[in-house]
């Protein structure tokens, strides 16, 4: 399953960036592509499962949806939205939208890390994606 795949590469990523001296991990942030692959229920979920039984386990999750954009079916307006898909409609004349593009991405932006020494927050500069590809 591709977004179980995402969220696994996405958690071993945030445990890869823990300082060695690092005991837990407190919080993170991760950034998904509003695409309709994940909801922030589902991601919650993976998120969970494949940090069970590691320093990641009781982080608290943070999510960023990256707006998907949206063509209407009536007036051809254009607009990004972060909404799910099926309750997205054109803000221009309430009509059905289309999806016609999206960042299908889910990346760790930020952890923050109890009881590291060098740093109690980890911040990527240049965001790593992880597709499913990799994992
Ligand atoms: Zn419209």
């Amino acid at each position: 399953m591709h977004e179980a795949a995402m969220m696994r590469g996405a958690v071993q990523e945030a445990l890869g960036r823990m300082p060695a001296d690092g005991t837990r991990i407190t919080r993170v942030v991760l950034v998904l592509g509003a695409s309709g692959h994940f909801t922030e229920d589902v991601a919650r979920q993976h998120f969970a499962l494949n940090a069970l039984a590691t320093p990641a386990e009781c982080a608290e999750l943070e999510i960023e949806w990256l707006p998907a954009t949206y063509s209407c079916f009536a007036c051809l307006h254009t607009f990004a939205s972060v909404l799910p898909p099926e309750t997205v409609t054109c803000p221009a004349c309430g009509g059905v939208a289309l999806e016609i593009g999206h960042a299908d991405v889910c990346y760790i932006r930020e952890i923050e890390v109890e009881g590291a020494h060098v740093a109690s927050e980890y911040t990527v500069a240049a965001p790593l994606h992880i597709s499913g590809k990799h994992s």
